[in-house]
């Protein structure tokens, strides 16, 4: 990889569509040199992954949830200057927070899963994308009948919001990503991020993403049924990867239930993830997505019986931090 300072990344041309709000374009000229994000301390990892909701389906808080916390799903990546965030559950909110008190202006790469509210419900309420300084480039992928430009103009527009789209005064710019899409990264660690459709999930499917840099990897795999295609997606997407993030929202009794059987829905077990992760040989698990109804003490007891099953593993919480040197 050149080592350049522009840091506008662009999509391959195979990725399929990209559509821009022509407002984004012409404010963008300036910010083409994006501000490195944190300090030189923070920047001396490789990759330093950062969870800020990591609840499926809704938001829970409350005692009971307070070690794991109740956030719905957001994942942030920093990978030298540039920050990654990994779907927009209101964990988002927070990470927003931050960004704008770290920092009077910069330039976020959010990517989505999907559009299911529990992956989009915190972008409404993202500081940066009302702020005219902050510049978002939102990737979303291309699934049958949904655009991410028409959904995300569908979900934030009256009666639901009443502000529309392309009336967040900050800079907005939303790509398409398809199964096989690359961002490329102009950055000197070879940072790029890649993306595989699976259809593991109900109707229309979910993105998979793979962030990769100086040979190393991280994969996120949230919203995804193992026993219905995703363990093949999984496995071969995320051989040998440092660190898998997958979709944990069972147990093998709620998702077996003979009254309230979850196949189907389009989420995994513990022991899915753990097969998984034993299948793909990746150094670390990182269990995601947890159900809603899971406490602080019942998702212990399923970090100790994923140990029995894949060492590496650990149970995702609000403020967990992982580095990948
Ligand atoms: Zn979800
Ligand atoms: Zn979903």
């Amino acid at each position: 990889m050149p080592r350049t300072t522009g840091a506008v990344p662009h999509v391959d041309a195979q990725c399929g569509q990209r559509t821009e709000f022509a407002l984004a374009w012409c404010l963008l000229a300036w910010y083409a040199l994006e501000e490195p994000m944190g300090s030189e301390a923070e920047r001396s990892g490789l990759l330093r992954l950062r969870f800020w909701g990591v609840r499926g389906s809704y938001p829970t808080p409350g005692p009971a949830t307070m070690r794991i916390g109740g956030n719905s799903v957001c994942m942030e990546v920093r990978g030298g200057k540039h920050c990654l965030v990994f779907d927009a559950g209101t964990g988002l909110i927070g990470l927003g927070r931050q960004l704008v008190e770290e920092r009077q202006r910069g330039t976020v790469h959010l990517f989505l899963s999907h559009y299911h509210h529990d992956h989009i419900e915190g972008l409404r309420f993202f500081l940066p994308v009302h702020d005219r300084k902050w510049r978002t480039v939102v990737y979303g992928p291309s699934l049958p009948g949904a655009r991410v430009d028409r959904v995300l103009s569908r979900s934030m527009a009256p009666p639901f919001f009443p502000v529309a789209l392309e009336e967040l005064p900050g800079q907005l710019e939303l790509r398409a990503v398809s199964s096989g899409s690359t961002v490329r990264f102009d950055s000197p660690i070879g940072l790029q991020v890649r993306a595989r459709i699976s259809q593991a999930h109900p109707k229309l499917g979910v993105a998979l993403y793979r962030i990769e840099a100086e040979g190393r990897a991280i994969v996120y795999a949230t919203d995804i049924e193992s026993a219905r295609g995703g363990f093949n997606d999984v496995v071969e997407f995320a051989r040998g990867a440092d660190v898998l993030v997958h979709d944990a929202q069972y147990t093998e009794d709620e998702y077996r239930d003979a009254l309230r059987s979850r196949v189907g829905w389009g989420h995994s077990t513990v022991a899915m993830a753990c097969a998984a992760a034993r299948a793909a040989a990746v150094k670390q698990l990182v269990l995601y997505h947890h159900d809603p109804s899971h406490d602080d003490r019942l998702m212990r007891a399923l970090e100790r019986d994923a140990r029995k099953q894949f060492r590496a593993s650990s149970v995702a919480f609000e403020g967990l931090e992982l580095a990948v040197d």
